[in-house]
């Protein structure tokens, strides 16, 4: 046997935030007082009704398969949420309920996508988007958007990057590492670029309800007509504390949801019953206290870094993100170690500052360094204090 696994694999590497996290939670196992802002999970519990209504499908037995593409009543469920939220009309056939947003999203890929395809992706994105687009034998097309832009992806940069092989591109707001959030103006400028090509529009709302003093606004909503190849992509990780529950799902044209549930009948045959009834009831069960306290950390850690010399940071509007660019720290040295890249940086700052971190390579933005502030604020305080002195013993060569 030359090769033991196939070229599909190889092309791909394993997910940075899950590998950090993994290896982060093995070393506070061991009893090293590590602060964990690697990876993207509210610290905050799954709602109690939520929780309850998972017990309660156990103990009445209700713990069989369901259909592929999930149970009526939470599709039906889901389908009112889009309609009174984020004023999207679609039907409970064009909802597809996967093992989580990242499961709708491979979905999505191996849905569309045929082999020499492109995707559209702007940077920095979401870590999961390449690998799952080169698993599907498409083409990752990175765009990079700019500090200046606030890391948003401009009109004329879209249209330059659509060709004959485009087949989808996708946005991400509130974006996760940045924390970006589009404005309507600035969808419907996309918008505009999109109705002239006839391509998919791939949205990952996940952190919609995440938004700081700003508004969340779906791109279907405001462009109605490119409903017909517009995918909406959401979850309950997220709005609703559910990671570990997997659930999320897809909003789709009515023949891609057909083609999506298709596959996912082959695949994990349906989402986990149980889960499916907690997310019901999720659906009615949002926080917004949990808004107010990150947004009273995001302002902590904002104001922090901002005192860190050679730390600069775009001020995130969503998610639970800071994405500070520390390029001006390269070439430093540590303790003798030169730091060459942010990958190092985030070696020595768990090593010897005990915070975790993702290097910025993860989301094609090699300058970067991404926090997740879904930490206590007493937590935040105390990673400023640490990241700051390690900072402050760096030799600027
Ligand atoms: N999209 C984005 C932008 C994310 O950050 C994540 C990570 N949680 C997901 C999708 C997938 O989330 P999940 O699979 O937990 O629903
Ligand atoms: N999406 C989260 C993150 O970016 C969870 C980890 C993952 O699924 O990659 O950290």
């Amino acid at each position: 046997m030359e090769q033991r696994v196939s070229s599909r694999v190889r092309q791909i590497a394993p997910s940075a935030t899950l590998s950090v996290d993994t290896r982060t939670k093995a070393l506070i196992q061991e009893g090293k007082p590590v602060i964990n802002m690697s990876v993207g999970e509210p610290d905050f519990d799954t709602p109690t009704a939520a929780g309850f209504a998972g017990i309660k499908a156990i103990t009445d037995g209700n713990t069989r398969y369901t259909a592929a593409a999930g149970t009526m009543e939470l599709r039906q469920a889901i389908a009112r949420k889009l309609m009174v939220e984020n004023g999207l009309q679609y039907k409970p056939e064009q909802i597809v309920v996967s093992s989580g947003a990242k499961h709708s999203l491979f979905n999505i890929m191996l849905a569309i996508c045929d082999p020499g395809d492109e995707v559209i992706l702007p940077a920095p994105y979401w870590v999961s988007y390449p690998e799952q687009i080169r698993v599907a034998g498409a083409v990752p097309v990175i765009v990079d958007c700019s500090e200046e832009a606030g890391y948003k992806l401009r009109p004329e940069q879209l249209e330059a990057a659509i060709s004959q092989r485009t087949k989808a591109v996708i946005l991400n707001s509130p974006n996760n590492p940045t924390g970006a959030v589009y404005s309507e103006a600035e969808l419907r400028a996309l918008g505009d670029v999109l109705l002239r090509h006839d391509i998919y529009v791939i949205t990952d709302e996940i952190y919609e309800r995440l938004v700081y003093g700003v508004r969340h606004v779906s791109l279907p909503a405001i462009c109605p007509d490119l409903m017909p190849r517009t995918l909406v992509v959401n979850g309950f990780s997220k709005a609703f504390c559910m990671t570990g529950w997997r659930l999320g799902y897809v909003a789709a044209p009515p023949d891609v949801a057909k083609a999506m549930v298709s596959l996912q009948s082959h695949a994990t045959g349906s989402p986990s019953t149980i889960s499916q009834a907690a997310g019901v009831v999720a659906l009615d069960s949002f926080d917004p206290h949990m808004v107010e306290e990150f947004q009273r950390r995001r302002d902590r850690l904002l104001a922090g870094l901002a005192q860190i010399p050679g730390i600069r940071c775009v001020k995130p509007e969503g998610a639970f993100y800071a994405f500070p660019d520390i390029g001006d720290l390269l070439g430093s040295s540590f303790a003798g170690t030169t730091i060459e890249n942010a990958g190092q940086f985030c070696e020595l700052l768990l090593e010897h500052a005990l915070v975790s971190t993702v290097p910025g390579d993860a989301f094609g933005a090699p300058r970067n360094i991404r926090l997740s502030y879904a930490i206590s604020f007493e937590q935040v305080e105390l990673a400023l204090e640490r990241i700051g002195g390690f900072v402050r013993q760096l030799r600027r060569p």
